[in-house]
């Protein structure tokens, strides 16, 4: 299955708004300059790029191509390249700004970016989008390079299109460059243990967050919405774990088991039935596939799409831990609700991390020209996860705020401290 690095907070707010209410309330209890401020809030460098491509017709159409980089304070940017009919600047500067949050939430040494371009992949040919990802790499081969701006496989892309762009980067500069990019083939120097990493940096945070609410894995219960990449590997560790996954989800509807659903059994029987769930027989179908996230279960892990927790259903949430696979699952206005009911939330930018921590992986793997067993990934990747929700608690308690806020409090004291060390001009 694809690796995405983290992506989409496409919801029904403007996601650059979404993001920047959270921001604002943790830059707040900061007390945050606004010298800083300022500086955090825009964008470093955004470019915009026009990319004639010749289509399988003969004809030329010209596509837009956009690269943002919100920060490269901590380090050179990273963030995911999305190709999608809808990509537009406003959505590209909010998903940069959160690259930069989640990298510093988990203290690997990057800052934030994001780059898109606005077309149809499903409505091309492998030969159309080569050349679109070699003519956008070509564009933007000032702006990538392995100590400046490292792309990787976000919405519409994946390992494919990261071979084309390693390739294209490293013809122009006359030498292989394999870390000028992530998320690419193993053979071309992808890491060990990245499909698993989001997963496992899910069950990571929620064992981690279980310990603090007390609450006992070989006793608990668990949902968990979306049965793709995120979701099917943190049902299956979390299991492993001595939960008792009682209920999952995919596309197809929610299947639900009181006595707990054999998750290797689900994965085997969705690979062998088109990567969909539709037809289980270990668990039964539930009516409404949102009553999943309602159930009374002890963690709540949404691995699927954005805002799916809101102001509507938010107040009927019996779980007493959600730790968020997906990106931007909970809308900023369900917030309050949630926090009101006691629910403590393990933020998105914090408990998917794991995905961006095993993509740092693979760039130190490739500069070390070395690579890593499974085992040592896995075993660096569940000690940053662990180490960045310790800190996380920690200011949660010391600012008296949820975890979300925390987070961000977290990631934004991170850069602000580094940027008055670094000095501007
Ligand atoms: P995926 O495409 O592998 O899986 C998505 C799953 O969600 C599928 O099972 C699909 O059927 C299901 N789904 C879609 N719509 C649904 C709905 N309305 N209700 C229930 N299920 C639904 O994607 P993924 O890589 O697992 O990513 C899931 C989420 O995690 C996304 O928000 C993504 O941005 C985020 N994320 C992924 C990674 C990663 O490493 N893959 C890293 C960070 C964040």
């Amino acid at each position: 299955m694809a690796y995405i690095e983290p992506a989409p907070i496409k919801d029904a707010e403007n996601p650059l708004e979404s993001m920047m209410e959270r921001f604002n309330l943790a830059a707040e209890k900061l007390g945050l300059s606004d010298e800083v401020y300022n500086v955090l809030k825009n964008p470093a460098k955004q470019v915009i790029v026009s990319l004639p491509i010749t289509m399988d017709n003969g004809k030329i159409k010209v596509f837009e191509g956009i690269r943002v980089i919100h920060s490269n304070i901590l380090g050179p940017a990273k963030g995911g390249i999305r190709f999608a009919p809808d990509v537009h600047l406003d959505e590209v500067r909010a998903l940069a700004a959160w690259m930069t949050w989640k990298c510093a939430v988990v203290d690997i040494p990057y800052g934030g970016g994001k780059g898109g371009v606005r077309c149809n992949p499903r409505e091309m040919s492998k030969g159309e989008i080569e050349r679109l990802m070699r003519a956008y790499t070509l564009a933007m081969i000032d702006v990538f390079g392995p100590d400046k701006d490292i792309p990787a496989p976000d919405m519409g892309t994946g390992p494919r299109e990261m071979a084309w762009l390693m390739d294209e980067y490293s013809k122009a500069h006359g030498m292989t460059v394999n870390a000028v990019v992530t998320g690419k083939p193993l053979v071309l120097g992808g890491s060990l243990g990245r499909t698993e990493a989001t997963g496992r940096g899910v069950m990571v945070s929620a064992l981690a967050a279980m310990q603090k609410l007390k609450i006992n894995p070989f006793q608990a219960t668990c949902a968990v919405q979306g049965f793709g990449n995120v979701g099917s590997w943190a049902a299956l560790l979390l299991e492993e774990r001595g939960l008792k996954i009682v209920s999952v989800s995919d596309i197809s509807g929610a299947y639900h088991n009181e006595n707990g659903i054999n998750i290797q059994e689900a994965i085997a029987y969705r690979d062998s039935n088109n990567g969909t769930l539709e037809g289980f027989k270990g668990a039964e179908k539930l009516t409404d596939p949102m009553e999943l996230l309602l159930l009374d279960v002890d963690v709540l892990v949404p691995a699927a799409v954005e805002d799916v927790i809101t102001t509507s259903n938010a107040d009927k949430i019996k779980a007493k831990l959600i730790v968020e696979g997906a990106n931007g699952p909970t809308s900023a206005k369900a917030d309050a609700i949630i926090n009101e009911k006691g629910i403590m939330a393990v933020p998105d930018i914090l408990a998917n991390a794991g995905g961006v921590t095993v993509s740092y992986f693979e760039w130190v793997q490739n500069r070390l020209g070395y690579k890593w067993t499974a085992e040592r990934v896995n075993r660096r990747s569940d000690r940053i996860m662990k180490d960045a929700f310790d800190n996380v608690y920690e200011a949660s308690v010391k600012y008296d705020v949820p975890m979300r806020i925390a987070a961000y409090i977290v990631a934004i004291d991170k850069v602000a401290k580094t940027y008055t060390f670094r000095g501007g001009f």
